[in-house]
């Protein structure tokens, strides 16, 4: 049943050549959100892997991993934490560094917002050379929490993204596409 949802909602990512530049297949997650099925059957899937778990809190990163990141969160009676871009979170923050294309970029969490005693989900739409999430999951680890799973709806497996994290964390992707 669950293998079903899986091929239905891989039918149903739009692949958009040469955005937001030429040369670049972009994946768009949105027709995954727009309709209830596929929302509902992306909640599903999402939910029975990580139900047993323990997970306490999901961490979600700005903006993309904002729609399924509360949803997983309510299903799996934790708490959910946003990663956001410098100067968008109000109070006391810690902040990661990292490289991308061009220059380096920042992503911050509240310093308040875990504790050593979480399991923590962190959450993304898409895994892609695994810069935002290789800072976002350090940015994690600096916090002391108890285990970290990292979750993707999509790899893009030709960028070998999953090579930025150590061996004994688990990545999980629902859909896997080899370009
Ligand atoms: P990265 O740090 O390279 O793993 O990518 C960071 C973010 O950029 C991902 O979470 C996506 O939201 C977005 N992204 C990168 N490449 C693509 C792509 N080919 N299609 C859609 N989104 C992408």
């Amino acid at each position: 049943m669950f293998n079903k949802k899986i091929e239905n909602l891989r039918n149903s990512v739009r692949n958009i050549p040469d955005f937001p530049i030429e040369g670049i297949q972009f994946k768009d997650v949105t027709p995954l959100f727009q309709y209830a099925e596929n929302l509902s059957d992306l909640s599903d899937v999402l939910t029975e892997r990580y139900k047993a778990k323990g997970i306490t809190k999901v961490v979600g990163i700005e903006s993309r991993g904002f729609i399924m990141g509360p949803i997983l969160a309510l299903n799996l009676n934790a708490g959910f934490v946003p990663i956001r871009k410098p100067g968008k979170l109000p109070a006391e923050t810690i902040e990661e560094d990292y490289e991308k294309e061009y220059g380096t970029d920042s992503i911050q969490i509240h310093k308040d917002s875990l504790s050593p005693d979480d399991i923590v989900l962190l959450h993304d739409d898409l895994l892609a050379t695994g810069g935002t999430m290789a800072a976002a999951y350090n940015l994690v680890k600096r916090m002391g929490v108890k285990k970290i799973f990292i979750n993707f709806i999509i790899e893009l497996e030709d960028l070998k993204g999953r090579n930025l994290f150590p061996k004994d964390v688990q990545i999980d992707t629902l859909i896997k596409y080899d370009i």
